[in-house]
């Protein structure tokens, strides 16, 4: 199977190596990384290497490999010990909620104290 790839993204140059990041974690299928300007002392961003435009179009497609971002992003939280804190998983999807970057991933987001409310 071929693994869609846009040559414009930013998230797949990370996945190709041509922009540098600070990786976490990887499997055959997916990445994880430091996001370039954290929100919590935990910051990082789960994504699947092939590209899809946001975490709907990923799921539509491929099920099973947004179970295994989720997977990869629980990892992460082990691997950074605040899985027993714990820990916020977000998925922004749309301009309207603040996706900037059109490669689907998650936020992985731990390390301090979250007050109850989404927003
Ligand atoms: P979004 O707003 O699309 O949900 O999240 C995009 C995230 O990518 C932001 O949190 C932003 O800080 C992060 N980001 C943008 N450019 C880079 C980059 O070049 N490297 C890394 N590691 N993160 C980036
Ligand atoms: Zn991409």
């Amino acid at each position: 199977m071929s693994v869609p790839i846009d040559a414009d993204c930013l998230f797949c140059k990370i996945v190709t190596g041509d922009i540098p990041a600070t990786v976490v974690r990887e499997t055959e299928r997916t990445l994880a990384f430091r996001d370039i300007n954290p929100q919590a002392p935990t910051h990082i961003l789960v994504i699947p290497k092939a590209h899809y435009p946001n975490a709907a179009t990923l799921a539509a497609a491929e099920p099973e490999l947004a179970g295994v971002l989720l997977s990869e992003a629980a990892g992460a939280a082990a691997d950074e010990k605040i899985a027993d804190s714990g820990y916020r998983l977000i998925f922004n999807t749309g301009a309207g909620a603040g996706q900037t970057v059109f490669h689907a991933h998650v936020h992985l987001l731990g390390g301090q104290v979250f007050h109850e409310g989404l927003v």
